[in-house]
């Protein structure tokens, strides 16, 4: 057992694929899986016999469409009339329905008998097999992690996601944000080579999500400065432009439609992600399928021109959160010392291209594992919560920032009070006192919003509490003191107090 606290380890859930790594021996261990792969497909399969998570439930999807199980980190937190989540419903071969409280319920059918799942399960079983893989590495069991999620993912799918960890027995010790664990990776490995301060953009962008953050790096002391991304914008987006071409290129030479076919469309995406790889180092690739649909053969060249034809409103999507994140840190470009790729979609030439163009023709750090780089950073901080960093990682600090602004609905316009900015350092605490609205009111109601916008409508309605017996008086003497906490993990918690009473209500948001 190494320090004081046993291991710990540091697992990056991916929309697409996971990985985990340990603080061992003074350095971080990316921790090979069974099949000897350094990251496991995020995928659950249920099967007549058993359920199969990572390469034996990739493996099989072709088989099986309709009861593998991907991207439920894109339902995660999510309620399912989430026009987000109508979308991608839409292009699963799986099927989600809407359960209690709106929420997406997985369905899978096991010996001829459905199930149901929600996304936060189905993360569960992804996070067990990276404990176990641990498990089998480390040789001892192991309860305490650090999990990654997005820069951009609201309080409900932090939450959530904190909650598939503890599904899946484990001790969450912290919630980092995915693009700050690469600039760890990138620090630590700057650090060794010896330099001092330096502002650094991670852009990071995976199979579904583009995390974009700016920091300022100092000796161990990683300060974000701002943070941006797109929540739903990856490599699987990618795939599905390249699929639905094959799909109209298919109709156009053979009539058919593929439309209804689940196991051809998973043959398909199969293809199209490999032939998407092929051709950030390519500039042409052949899709080959055997009788794909009716006996036919599919056969077609894509170009790398084509590719990103089809793609390039998502390409350019990408410099919005750049330049939102360089305004709201206030930090000019020529100040940007490097701009580090992470995410396995940055290895996209033109996504690549765009970037460099933004920042003047800047060379782009291709320094670390852009599969790695957030499980490695995840790992240090996991050795650093449990005690077992040692001399290395003494001085080690992080400032992470909460990624919306916060506050509650006030007046009678449905205006948004902001009680934290986005961009806040954490963990933070911000007391603000409001009052009544009108004469002897003796109940509030505090709804409490995350979002941009000055009114609510536009805004993301977290939870609602009344704080009620407030004694009778004209308005605007009552005294209510309000306080917003963020914690470490980016999970928020709200109360108000009568400061006439002492009477105190709160609440922390969870769905
Ligand atoms: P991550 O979430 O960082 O594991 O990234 C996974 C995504 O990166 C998937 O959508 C992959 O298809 C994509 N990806 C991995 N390698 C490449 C590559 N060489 N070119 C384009 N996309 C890639």
């Amino acid at each position: 057992m190494d320090g004081k606290g046993g291991h710990a380890i540091g697992i990056d859930l991916g929309t697409t694929y996971s990985c985990v790594g340990v603080w061992k021996h003074n350095r971080v261990e990316i921790i090979v899986n069974d099949q000897g792969n350094r990251t496991t497909p995020s995928h659950v399969a249920f099967t007549d016999k058993e359920r199969l998570v990572g390469d034996g439930a990739f493996n099989q999807v072709i088989r099986n469409p309709t009861n593998s199980i991907f991207d439920a980190k894109r339902l995660i937190g999510r309620r399912f009339s989430d026009s987000t989540v109508q979308n991608d419903v839409k292009l699963w071969p799986f099927k989600v329905i809407q359960g209690p409280g709106d929420r997406p319920l997985i369905v899978v059918t096991q010996n001829g008998e459905d199930k149901q799942f929600t996304a936060e399960e189905i993360s569960s079983m992804v996070l067990v097999k990276m404990r176990e893989i641990a498990e089998a590495y480390l040789g001892s069991t192991v309860k305490n992690a650090v999990i990654t999620v997005p820069a951009n993912f609201n309080d409900s799918q932090r939450q959530a996601t904190k909650d598939a960890g503890g599904i899946a027995g484990l001790n969450v010790m912290r919630i980092i944000n995915e693009p700050t664990a690469a600039a760890i990776a990138y620090g630590l490995d700057k650090k060794a080579s010896g330099y001092s301060r330096s502002n650094v953009m991670i852009f990071d962008l995976g199979g579904g999500t583009l995390d974009v953050s700016l920091l300022t790096i100092t000796g161990g002391v990683f300060e974000v400065k701002a943070t941006a991304g797109d929540t739903h914008l990856g490599g699987e987006d990618f795939d599905n432009r390249m699929v639905n071409y094959c799909v109209e290129q298919f109709k156009r030479k053979h009539i058919f439609d593929l439309g209804g076919n689940s196991r051809a469309l998973s043959r398909l995406r199969n293809a199209c992600e490999k032939a998407k790889r092929r051709l950030s180092v390519m500039t042409e690739t052949d899709i080959e399928i055997d009788c794909l649909h009716q006996g036919i053969d599919f056969y077609t060249t894509i170009t790398r021109g084509k590719f990103e034809q089809l793609n390039m409103d998502f390409f350019n999507k990408c410099v919005e959160p750049v330049e939102k994140c360089l305004k709201d840190a206030n930090i000019g470009k020529s100040s940007v010392h490097d701009v580090v790729l992470a995410g396995g979609s940055s290895r996209i030439p033109k996504v690549q291209q765009i970037l460099q163009d933004v920042f003047q023709g800047k060379e782009l750090c291709k320094g670390i594992n852009p599969d790695e780089a957030v499980a490695y950073g995840a790992a240090v901080e996991a050795a650093v919560l449990c005690g077992n960093g040692n001399g290395e990682l003494q001085d080690f600090t992080l400032l992470d920032v909460s990624p919306f602004s916060l506050g509650i609905e006030t007046g009678f316009d449905g205006e948004m009070t902001v009680l934290i900015p986005r961009n806040t350092t954490i963990p933070v605490m911000i007391n603000k006192f409001f009052t009544t609205g009108y004469d002897n009111q003796v109940g509030v109601r505090f709804r409490i919003y995350e979002g941009e916008s000055a009114t609510i409508v536009d805004n993301n309605l977290l939870g609602e509490f009344w704080l009620d017996n407030i004694p009778p008086a004209p308005k605007g003497v009552p005294q209510l003191k309000t306080c917003f906490q963020i914690d470490c993990n980016g999970l928020l918690s709200i109360f108000a107090e009568d400061m006439s009473t002492g009477q105190k209500k709160g609440i922390t948001i969870n769905r």
